[in-house]
């Protein structure tokens, strides 16, 4: 026998089994998005190498250890995307879906980044994107938060997200909120931060110190604990603002309190992609972990212009779709969807004609889950195929059945309930009564 073939580290088969969950969670997300007046857009796993080190920024963690890079076969350097703003601004752009008007666009996906994979973060991973354009003030950056929230209280995660719930411990979902406030601010603020970070150099980690000139800002975000302390103590962008940020993020805070949203302010909130500007935010769970941040976003007024469009603003999130489903199989349990009936076909004319039964009554009853078994054997194990599907009912027929027009029915959830007899005329009306 050959070697058995692995799949990549980091890159993870999702099976049968998980898939309720998955499922559940992208069709909320659609229904959703769908309500809130937001398009999917779809547009390639990889790009030009070059959107993305343009989009995101050449002294970002992504950019400078994570893409997944190579030549194709004419040269051209091609990346597979490691987060889907860049592309969906490159298709916006490339299909002329910003010139005077407003979008709300939305995507879902794998994405890319060579990571140390642990519980949490993977080499491939999946993120809804949620990207807006055309709109200037807070009130969308509120309307996107508030659809956020709706989101994990549609899902069943709503514990503490409201200001009327009460700290629930180990349950929580938290939101963060800051301002980035403009490119200008930020570099005034930057050169405090250096100033700052140089005079306590020996307490830097490598990376820290890394970053110090390439990306100052990120030090902030290090998850670092030794950091700790020195973070808490830095100068805060907040004092560095702009008045336009300042109003910004002051209307956007009222907002929330308006509909009732907790949130913290968190200063120290900077994201790990260049492009953001004003407001930023996350939502960190505390159940899973160091991997605790479900969602993030802000807005990136700066982008599409730097990407070669006309200045656009722009804000929107993503989330990952795994850690939400391992919040979810801590919180939910999706609801099943067992077959109704279990066809069991006994020797070779019945199932020749079984195969046609089923197809009858699955023209008959369109939301029928019926499962043939196609895979033979005695009545025994066929029982037991049935009983391991979950159906409610086994549809039995072998020759006695097909010498009298019958079927027998046997309830496999329901002890008390005897086989029956059902003539295969009245099959459909029997079945039409149970599933309803
Ligand atoms: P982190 O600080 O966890 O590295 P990030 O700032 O790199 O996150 P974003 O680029 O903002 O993450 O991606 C948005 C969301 O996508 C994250 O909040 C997280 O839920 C998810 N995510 C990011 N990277 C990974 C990964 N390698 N594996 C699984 N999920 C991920
Ligand atoms: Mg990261």
């Amino acid at each position: 026998m050959s070697k058995t073939l692995q799949a990549i580290r980091g890159m993870n088969d999702i099976l049968p089994h998980e898939m309720p969950y998955w499922q559940f969670l992208e069709q909320t997300l659609r229904d959703l998005l769908a309500c809130y007046g937001y398009e999917e857009i779809r547009f390639p796993i990889v790009e030009h190498t070059e959107l993305f080190s343009r989009a995101i920024g050449e002294v970002t963690d992504i950019v400078e250890k994570e893409m997944y890079t190579f030549n194709d076969r004419n040269g051209d350097s091609l990346t597979l995307r490691p987060e889907g703003t860049a592309g969906c601004v490159r298709a916006a752009i490339e299909n002329g879906l910003l010139h005077n008007q407003v979008q709300r666009l939305w995507y879902m996906g794998s994405m890319f980044r060579h990571e140390r994979p642990q519980k949490g973060r993977y080499r491939q991973f999946h993120q809804v994107g949620v990207e807006t354009y055309g709109m200037t003030g807070p009130e969308i950056d509120a309307e996107l938060i508030l659809m956020t929230a709706r989101l994990w209280r549609n899902l069943g995660l709503h514990n503490a997200i409201s200001a009327e719930d009460t700290e629930t411990a180990g349950s929580g979902l938290v939101l963060q909120i800051n301002s980035l406030g403009t490119p200008a601010a930020r570099i005034i603020y930057r050169e405090h931060l250096v100033k700052y970070f140089s005079a306590h150099h020996d307490q830097l980690d490598e990376d820290s110190k890394r970053r110090l000139h390439s990306n100052p800002l990120r030090i902030l975000d290090s998850k670092n604990p030794a950091l700790q302390t020195l973070n808490t103590n830095a100068p805060q962008l907040s004092d560095y603002l702009d008045d336009e940020s300042t109003a910004h993020f002051a209307a956007l805070c009222a907002y929330l309190d308006a509909a009732g949203l907790r949130y913290q302010i968190n200063p120290r909130l900077v994201r790990g992609l260049d492009y953001y500007n004003k407001t930023v935010f996350e939502w960190v769970s505390d159940t899973l972990g160091a991997q605790g941040t479900i969602c993030a976003g802000g807005r990136y007024d700066g982008l599409v212009e730097q990407i070669g469009g006309k200045s656009t603003p722009a804000i929107g999130f993503a989330a990952g779709l795994e850690r939400l489903v391992a919040l979810l199989q801590t919180h939910t349990t999706p609801a099943d969807r067992p077959p109704h009936v279990y066809l069991v076909m006994i020797g070779e004319p019945a199932s020749r004609a079984g195969l046609l039964l089923a197809e009858k009554l699955r023209d008959a009853l369109p939301s029928l889950r019926l499962i043939s078994d196609c895979a033979g054997g005695s009545l025994k194990s066929q029982l037991k195929r049935a009983d391991k599907s979950c159906a409610r009912f086994a549809v039995i027929l072998a020759e006695q059945e097909l010498a009298t027009g019958t079927v027998s029915v046997k309830a496999l959830r329901d002890q008390d309930q005897k086989q029956e007899s059902v003539p295969v005329t009245s099959l459909i009306k029997f079945l039409a009564d149970a599933m309803a």
